[in-house]
This record gives C-alpha cells, structure tokens and sequence, in this order.
C-alpha cells in the first residue's frame, strides 16, 4: 500500500482509466469530496477522498520530471 502524496494540482494515473483511453487525471478539487479532470477528453469527476486514494496506482510529481507533454 502506498500513501502517494497528492494535492491541488497533482497528475496521478488511476487504475480504471476513462472510456476515451486515457487513465490521466488532474486533481482540480481537493478536500472532502475531490473532483479529477480526465486528461484525455477534460471531463470533470466527482470522487470522495478514500475511493480517489484506493483508485490511484501512480502519481506523476512535479519532481519525478515525468510530465513533459506540450501544452498542445
Ligand atoms: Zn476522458
């Protein structure tokens, strides 16, 4: 079991990736309940806090340099 650090910000790769095929989300709302933000189409989740820890498998820090796609 990993205690991953996330926040307001952080890219992590879920277990169950998005119908569109992407698995990246954004954390766009952090607290009690946290919504993601799929990266592939911006589709917006609502997610309670325990279910979004459980359903992390990796998260892609700023200091892991592992996020360097162009903005576009
Ligand atoms: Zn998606």
């Amino acid at each position: 079991m990993i205690a991953p650090e996330i926040h307001l910000g952080s890219v992590v790769v879920l277990k169950k990736g998005h119908p569109c095929g992407t698995n990246k989300w954004e954390i766009v709302r952090f607290g009690a309940d946290c919504k993601i933000k799929c990266l592939g189409c911006g589709r917006i989740v609502l997610i309670d806090r325990p279910t979004l820890k459980k359903a992390i498998k990796k998260v892609m820090d700023e200091s892991n340099a592992g996020i360097n796609e162009s903005n576009h």
